[in-house]
């Protein structure tokens, strides 16, 4: 379960990094990776055979010859549907079988009642990884089977849409998933799989998938997942940065200014997802007697230019923009993005921009990269591969 949390410069060719580079195709061979590590060929070549031996690596074919006998081309196994993920949320579920270079193979989005408990909807979703990744014909065929041969299941990553203690995949406190507070869910999980289960919340996955996704060069990020509720990850020295229990990045409780300040699930008023998650935008909405039922209600009405709506949704990016600007001051990140449903909410985005830039630091917004999220619905579904396959080439 737990996780290589060694710096970054420390893992300069380390297994991870000569992965990253064949995957990425800026390493084709033990050559390019021994120039580009500045490590002897022989630990190279030491590395990559037991990589090969993992099957997270292959020889496919020869590559082109610069004088004498022609190299060994090397690649990541495509194709094989080898790592499940799943990315709960509070009313779906995205769920996917992706391969080792953490490209989707199978994904489909399930109708998901977090009010029927964890071992209801995980056992539901469980299941639909063991269907997804047994219907791909390069698998072995079902989830419950793993181990190092090729096609075999790897690990499932979880993403859960509430605060996870890292260290024992414990679900903390969470908003809005009454009868989930306490619950073990690595525990539960290992109990019906027979491969390593990662679980995190789904902010992390989000910046993890985001960030290996679009940004694997910048080191230092911020990732503000606005759906239902509103969370963040931060990527540190180009690591996923927890913080000592797995709750960094956790804002949806800072305080912002707000007049009334309307009371929190936590019992505080005030909270940032009390004002500027998408909930809250419902609640808010509601008690001004627009009927509304929920998020897509009310994204409806900002995208219709509803003067209620968008108010609030400026008041929500305001709110978001104003504790943004103190990560951002505190933490120097290259880039911010935002990601989730209200990621596409303009007003929300625009007032957001605004308050960053009014108060932040000039030296910390020079150069800082203010961006949406690209990477789309599979985004956290990508970012739990990932934490998979970082566990898989750590563990080997
Ligand atoms: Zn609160």
């Amino acid at each position: 379960m737990t996780i290589d949390d060694a710096p970054r410069d420390a893992l300069r060719g380390g297994p991870r990094e000569l992965l990253r580079w064949v995957a990425t195709g800026a390493a084709v061979s033990r050559a390019d990776l021994s120039r580009l590590s500045g490590l002897s060929p022989s630990t190279v070549s030491q590395r990559v055979e037991a990589l090969i031996s993992q099957g997270l690596l292959e020889e496919a074919g020869a590559g082109r010859s610069r004088g004498g006998r022609r190299p060994r081309q090397l690649a990541v196994p495509t194709g094989g549907a080898v790592v499940g993920a799943i990315d709960l949320g509070a009313h779906h579920a995205r769920v996917g079988a992706l391969d080792l270079s953490g490209r989707v193979v199978q994904a489909r989005t399930l109708p998901v009642r977090i009010e029927d408990g964890p071992e209801a909807v995980l056992g539901a979703l469980l299941a639909e990884v063991a269907t997804l990744v047994g219907s791909d014909p390069a698998a072995g065929g079902g989830a419950v089977a793993g181990g190092s041969a090729p096609g075999a299941l790897r690990g499932v990553g979880i993403g859960i849409p509430g605060p996870v203690q890292h260290s024992t995949g414990r679900i903390v406190s969470p908003s809005r998933m009454p009868g989930w507070n306490g619950f073990d869910v690595a525990a539960f999980c290992a109990g019906r799989v027979d491969v390593p289960v990662i679980v995190d919340n789904d902010a992390n996955l989000m910046a993890l998938g985001a960030h290996r996704t679009a940004h694997p060069e910048l080191d230092h990020a911020v990732y503000i997942k606005a759906g239902t509720g509103i969370g963040s990850g931060v990527i540190s020295s180009g690591r996923l940065h927890r913080g000592a229990q797995g709750s960094a990045g956790d804002i949806s409780h800072c305080r912002v200014v707000a007049d009334p300040a309307p009371p929190c699930t936590c019992g505080n008023a005030g909270c940032l997802e009390a004002v500027a998650s998408g909930a809250a935008l419902v609640t808010a909405l509601r008690e001004q007697g627009v009927p509304v039922s929920d998020l897509t209600g009310v994204i409806r009405l900002i995208d219709d230019g509803d003067r209620q709506a968008t108010a609030l949704a400026r008041q929500a990016g305001r709110a978001v923009g104003e504790i943004l600007a103190v990560v951002v001051n505190f933490f120097n990140p290259q880039v911010v993005a935002i990601g989730g449903r209200l990621a596409d909410c303009e007003p929300l985005l625009a007032s957001m921009r605004a308050t960053l830039y009014e108060r932040c630091l000039p030296l910390a917004t020079q150069t800082l990269l203010i961006e949406r999220v690209a990477a789309g619905q599979d985004v956290g579904i990508t970012g739990a591969a990932h934490l998979v396959i970082d566990h898989v080439v750590a563990a080997a």
